[in-house]
């Protein structure tokens, strides 16, 4: 099998090695060409418009930087659209617009081309090492043909579901990584400011129970199970505990918007009522803002917990 790949940038160059060290037969594209030179070194062949990848492969694969790069390569003039024959499939990579995705797949789909998309996590490390998370919304059937060639350039390829599924899990994913930096630069910037070694500081945090927890994991006991009573931790104590730490920002001149808007969080919460809760039935503030209800099956979180690998509960 033929497998095509455009953008050979600092994640592409590096997943296309994988499926050439994989052993497939690539042919390459790049607005650079001389991106291009070590995956020709390593038997790839060139093709000058992404037209003419689409003619010489089966399946093809783009990593390109933003939006408007993905719809110039999948539906411009030479573009992936005018040289795919019907049944072949394009994954997109790159961290694209959802809506953008739905248009190029239902614009393929009208011609029998199946389009997924399929953005990644794990940085360059992962895409050089295969530590990379997939994540995959378009035809099941499709994935699950093409799931060799994905698990060739990533450790975890997941079918997540419709096209633009892949894409939503990554905004939220990538969201959440930035909305954390933001309150991890507030909490380091007010211990470093109140005297502590900034190395001691993150030695010691990181062995408490937010450091040693996956991210996610945070999320099992409550907020996806609905289980707010009775407390693990007590909303009053959370209330208090972040009045201390905002209290000690104000004092020590150290702007926190994010932790003060926190604070107001669990405020609004106690003035629920919910003292007695656990702190986490501050999270069905949100909900309610955004009209949505979260209450995951019991069942349903063990076995998924069984599937991936575990995490503290
Ligand atoms: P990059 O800018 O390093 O690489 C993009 C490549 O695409 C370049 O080689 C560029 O020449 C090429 N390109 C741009 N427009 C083109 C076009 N019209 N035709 C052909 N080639 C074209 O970007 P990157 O860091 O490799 O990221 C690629 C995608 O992966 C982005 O959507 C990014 O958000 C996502 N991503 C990046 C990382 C990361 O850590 N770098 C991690 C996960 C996901």
């Amino acid at each position: 099998m033929r497998a095509g790949f455009i953008g050979l940038g600092t994640m592409g160059a590096k997943m296309a090695a994988r499926l050439q060290t994989a052993g497939y037969r690539l042919v390459v594209h790049d607005l650079r060409r001389e991106a291009a030179a070590p995956h020709l070194a390593a038997g790839a062949a060139w093709a000058g418009t992404p037209r003419e990848v689409a003619e010489a492969a089966e399946v093809v694969f783009t990593s390109l930087p933003a939006p408007a790069d993905v719809e110039a390569v999948a539906l411009g003039e030479d573009g992936l659209g005018a040289g795919m024959p019907p049944g072949a499939a394009y994954f997109d990579l790159s961290t694209n617009s959802p809506a953008l995705v739905r248009r190029i797949h239902a614009a393929f789909a009208a011609r029998g081309i199946h389009m997924l998309d399929a953005p990644v996590s794990g940085g360059p490390r992962g895409a050089a090492s295969g530590r990379l998370a997939i994540w995959v919304g378009g035809e099941k059937a499709v994935f699950d043909r093409y799931r060799p060639l994905l698990e060739a350039i990533g450790d975890q390829a997941r079918y997540v579901g419709a096209i633009g599924s892949g894409t939503v899990a990554k905004l939220v994913h990538n969201c959440l990584g930035y909305t954390l930096n933001r309150a991890l630069a507030e909490v380091f910037t007010m211990g470093v400011k109140a005297g502590i070694d900034p190395l001691t500081l993150w030695e010691t945090v990181r062995q408490g129970a937010l450091g040693r927890m996956r991210t996610f994991d945070g999320l099992i006991n409550h907020f996806l199970p609905a289980i707010y009573d009775p407390p693990a931790f007590a909303l009053r104590l959370a209330h208090k505990d972040v009045s201390l730490a905002t209290d000690l920002g104000r004092e020590l001149r150290v702007p926190m918007p994010m932790a003060n808007l926190a604070l107001d969080e669990l405020t609004t919460a106690l003035n629920r009522g919910w003292g007695e809760r656990d702190s986490r039935a501050a999270m069905l503030l949100q909900q309610e803002r955004a009209g949505v209800h979260i209450a995951v099956d019991s069942g349903e979180l063990r076995e998924a917990l069984k599937r991936g690998s575990g995490g503290n509960t």
